[in-house]
């Protein structure tokens, strides 16, 4: 197992960071003339007091998060989408212009435009042809300042879980932060990672109310890793960047996890549906495997496709300018009044 030093790993400018400190830090009841909010209240009548800023903290939330994947609550953070997480975790350990992130191509695209907005370099190791990971490709392509590989599984676009003992080969044999970004574990009927937290220190997982949750629009997302790499995650984001109306519905969510789970097997019957549907269709050379909420398709001419459709009003995402990906379209699991929609047209256009 290599060495893993989370002290040095961190940039020495947050290591000796300062950070904010919140007017509530102190006092969080009383007469509060601390914080400057408007005292008068809020233009929108709320039992959730807007006129207040909401717990930096976010406990009781990331209490919720934290029973509902067995761990402690000081090994959840909780930010504005995994976005959010993507982009502080690459603050935290990569010295812009210097230090250098690993990504595995075709995968989603926010870690290399987030190392990209901060200056870091992007090593790239394809996977393979069958959407797995070049483990020792990967462990080659390693230099010193490469501090974070992100790997994502399942992986966005090609919707397939990635080998356990493959990431697992990774968190044992790289000295940095191994980013696994289980977005759509959910939906894959298999375990996440987070029970490996306790045996590989420099592991974070990424998950969302986004997907199965269906939540999308209420920004919420979800890094766990050990307490010490979540107190670095805290040092550096926004006081208050979960707000109040998020943390509720946050909250509601979690309260209806038997609804969540029911909702997810209703998408996936409707996917095998659909990719049977798909099979019957001319022009399709091939229906990936997914293991998510999603179906990467090979088909011919898969831009002039993806064109028609969306002249159509049925818009699905292109993905053939990605590695490995040559004539595909992604396409996302819809109710099935609109997967019906989209099998009439893409019948229509490929005959
Ligand atoms: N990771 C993956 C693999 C994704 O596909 C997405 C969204 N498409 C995200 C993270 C971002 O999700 P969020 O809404 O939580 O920012």
């Amino acid at each position: 197992m290599k060495k893993f030093n989370l002290h040095n790993l961190v940039r020495p400018n947050i290591r000796n960071l300062q950070p904010y400190r919140c007017a509530r830090d102190d006092f969080d009841s009383g007469i509060l003339l601390d914080a400057n909010e408007n005292s008068f209240g809020s233009l929108i009548a709320s039992d959730l007091d807007l006129n207040r800023y909401p717990d930096p903290y976010q406990n009781k939330l990331r209490d919720g998060v934290a029973a509902f994947r067995g761990l402690q609550q000081q090994q959840v953070f909780l930010g504005s989408g995994s976005d959010e997480a993507i982009d502080l975790i690459i603050r935290v350990f990569c010295e812009p212009g210097k230090d250098a992130v690993l990504i595995t191509p075709p995968t989603y695209g926010m870690y290399k435009v987030s190392a990209s907005i901060n200056d870091n370099p992007v090593i790239q190791v394809p996977l393979s042809p069958q959407f797995q990971l070049r483990t020792r490709d990967i462990l080659q392509k390693v230099t010193p300042s490469t501090k974070v590989i992100f790997l994502c599984s399942p992986n966005n676009p090609t919707a397939n879980l990635l080998d356990r003992e493959d990431m697992k080969e990774i968190l044992a044999n790289f000295g940095g932060i191994v980013v696994i970004d289980e977005a759509y574990i959910d939906f894959s009927g298999k375990d996440t990672m987070v029970s490996d937290l306790n045996a590989y220190p420099n592991l974070i997982v990424l998950q969302t109310f986004s997907k199965a949750f269906g939540m999308a629009g209420t920004r919420l997302g979800i890094a766990l890793a050990s307490p010490e790499i979540i107190r670095v995650l805290f040092k550096i984001k926004a006081p208050y960047n979960v707000n109040k109306l998020t943390a509720r519905a946050g909250l509601q969510a979690l309260d209806r996890l038997g609804e969540m789970r029911r909702t997810v097997a209703e998408i996936l019957a409707e996917r095998t549906r659909l990719a049977e549907r798909l099979e019957t269709l001319a022009g399709i050379k091939k229906i990936f495997p997914t293991d998510a909420n999603f179906i990467l398709i090979r088909v011919d001419h898969a831009l002039d496709t993806y064109t028609q459709l969306a002249g159509r009003g049925v818009i699905v995402r292109y993905r053939g300018d990605q590695v490995h990906c040559e004539e595909t379209l992604r396409i996302t699991v819809g109710t099935p009044e609109e997967n019906d929609a989209l099998i009439r047209n893409l019948k229509e256009i490929l005959s």
